[in-house]
């Protein structure tokens, strides 16, 4: 008579979560070996099994005396929590059997029955927090030298996997969880989704949704799984969701789509994918796509046909609320025996959400005063953040649930607030001090008329108030340059890779009484017909004419690959 090892994963710890399978291999064997608490929990299944109880550091006796019984022809089933590959049980019995030269062919059976790991059951009851790619990291240090785990951890946090930490502390490892957190603030916002589940499926459930600066001040021991976000992770509801990567081929506020179905996976609107990059192409992508881009991807064949979509309510300056949204518009949910379409709720979005947005002194203003930037730091405290960017503004990123209150405050102190992504924004100079301020009122006009307009790509109008154009307005999309009660009209710079280029100059001596409708048709034009995420430079190519002004190639060079960082 053969014996046989049953490797059993049986999931986070409820009934409702064992695998069929599972189930019957409990059923069929003869002897149960596990870690005290795991038979406690799979108790109901037991019938006439001998149970082999052992402590929790003796995995290594378990493994040889599931062999041992094996070997005598016995059927062993040897349990672990959630799945046997998983931190669990499988790998040692298969290197035990290693150890005394076990075949296939000839030695004792064995099979290892998949379970439910914590990475996902926690992950279910966070929302969506996985989603894309994502890693498992035990932080325990028992078996593993610290530093290949701080090493491991620095790595996920460099490449923005979701990050799923195992074992993060027990009552004598405290300070592995805290290091974990000093090195992935390094790479991600302190604001950055983290979810703490405790004890997912059994008893003590616990969930809680945080961020990663304060992660630490709750409840984290032996029985939690800890999800820490990527960057493109949302809180929404209490939840953590994980964007896929739709927003870069759809317009996911829009009822109709920019790209129709047969182009959706055409090469040239998926300038991104490895076929489509080429040598001087790679160096280039890489530097445009900023960091949220790069880091998702997507598939198109499950989404539905835009006619089937609903318009989503613009409730948040953020695109990936509107995200949130139409994933859940794209679920249908039971009501009595019926599949309807989710219902949006309006009650759902006042919640704790991350509000992120951009202040600037003003249009041509560019000093900020005491009192703005004392209230502007009050309102971020300790745990939001304020980053300087490199487009005369400041970039706010704060929990809050009441966004209204904070951007009234704000706008009472004479700040310019302007949502964040792929906008229409001026960038005005400072008009010598606003000095030379004639053309102010063209720059408020523009502003006025396209700024903040939603477009495919962020896209930046430098606006000069006289010909020295310091502020550099002819190295942005659209440069307009007043001389001599003229304007000048620049277009299509490329202003970001090392092949970036001046915008060309299309025309001199403009009117100033047609100058601002002229801009606002080119940009609404852009809106319309741009692909989404294509910068207007590679639009004005595309297109080859606007307004008349007709696209002239710029000369190049081939430059060497470089990636971010090279
Ligand atoms: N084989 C198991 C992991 C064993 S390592 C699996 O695949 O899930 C033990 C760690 O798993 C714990 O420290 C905790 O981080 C996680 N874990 C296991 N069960 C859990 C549960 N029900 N809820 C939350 N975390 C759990």
């Amino acid at each position: 008579m053969s014996g046989k090892l049953l490797i059993i994963g049986f999931g986070p710890g409820s009934f409702e979560h064992i695998t069929k399978r599972a189930r019957e291999a409990i059923g069929e064997s003869e002897v149960i070996i596990g870690y005290n608490t795991y038979v406690d929990l799979i108790a109901g299944l037991l019938t006439e099994q001998q149970v082999v109880r052992t402590g929790m550091t003796e995995e290594v006796s378990r493994a040889q005396e599931a062999v041992r019984q094996a070997k005598q022809g016995k059927k062993v089933a040897v349990i672990s929590s959630g799945d046997a590959g998983v931190y669990g049980m499988a790998g040692l019995v298969y290197e035990v059997l290693m150890e005394q030269g076990w075949t296939r062919e000839d030695g004792v059976q064995v099979e290892v029955i998949p379970g439910i790991s914590a990475v996902h059951s926690a992950g279910s009851l966070l929302g969506a927090p996985i989603m894309h790619d994502s890693c498992t990291i035990s932080l325990s240090d028992h078996l593993t030298p610290w530093e290949l785990i701080a090493k491991r951890v620095e790595a996920a946090g460099m490449a923005d996997f979701v990050i799923a930490l195992y074992n993060p502390r027990s009552g004598r490892r405290t300070r592995q969880i805290v290091e974990t957190q000093r090195i992935l603030l390094k790479y991600r916002s302190p604001l950055t989704p983290v979810g703490i589940v405790k004890s997912a499926y059994r008893d003590r459930q616990h969930v809680v949704v945080t961020t990663l600066a304060d992660m630490l001040n709750h409840d984290i021991g032996m029985l939690t799984t800890i999800i820490i976000g990527n960057s493109a992770t949302k809180l929404y509801d209490g939840l953590m969701i994980t964007p896929r990567g739709y927003q870069r081929k759809y317009t996911l506020g829009a009822e109709t789509q920019p790209l129709k179905p047969h182009q959706r996976l055409k090469s040239e609107a998926e300038p991104w994918a490895l076929e489509q990059l080429d040598e001087q192409d790679w160096d280039e992508s890489m530097e445009e796509f900023d960091e949220e881009d790069e880091l998702m991807d997507d598939e198109v064949t499950e989404i539905k046909e835009p006619s089937q979509l609903k318009s989503t309510p613009n409730l948040s300056p953020s695109n990936s609320l509107q995200l949130a949204m139409e994933a859940l518009q794209l679920v249908s949910v039971s009501k009595g025996n019926e599949e309807v379409p989710f219902e949006f709720d309006e009650k759902l979005t006042a919640t704790q959400s991350i509000f992120e947005f951009a202040v600037s002194p003003g249009i041509a203003n560019k000093k900020l005063t005491a009192a703005q930037l004392c209230a502007l730091g009050e309102i971020v405290g300790d745990r939001g953040d304020i980053e300087y960017s490199p487009h005369h503004q400041l970039i706010v990123r704060v929990q809050t649930n009441n966004p209204k209150q904070i951007t009234s405050e704000l706008s009472a102190l004479g700040l310019l607030l302007s949502p964040i992504g792929d906008v229409a924004q001026i960038k005005a100079c400072d008009f010598c001090n606003l000095e030379k301020g004639e053309s102010i009122p063209y720059a408020e006009a523009i502003h006025h008329r396209i700024g903040n307009l939603e477009v495919p790509k962020e896209l930046k109008i430098g606006f000069n108030g006289c010909g020295m154009a310091c502020y550099g307005a002819v190295q942005q999309d659209i440069g307009i340059v007043y001389r001599k009660e003229k304007f000048d009209l620049f277009l299509g710079g490329k202003t970001v890779g090392r092949n970036a280029h001046a915008a060309q100059p299309v025309a001199e001596g403009i009117d100033p009484a047609e100058l601002v409708d002229l801009v606002g048709r080119i940009v609404e034009r852009y809106q319309k017909e741009g692909h989404p995420n294509e910068r207007f430079h590679k639009f004005f190519k595309r297109v080859k004419e606007i307004e008349g002004y007709r696209h002239q190639e710029m000369v190049g060079f081939v430059i060497e690959n470089a990636i971010c960082g090279d």
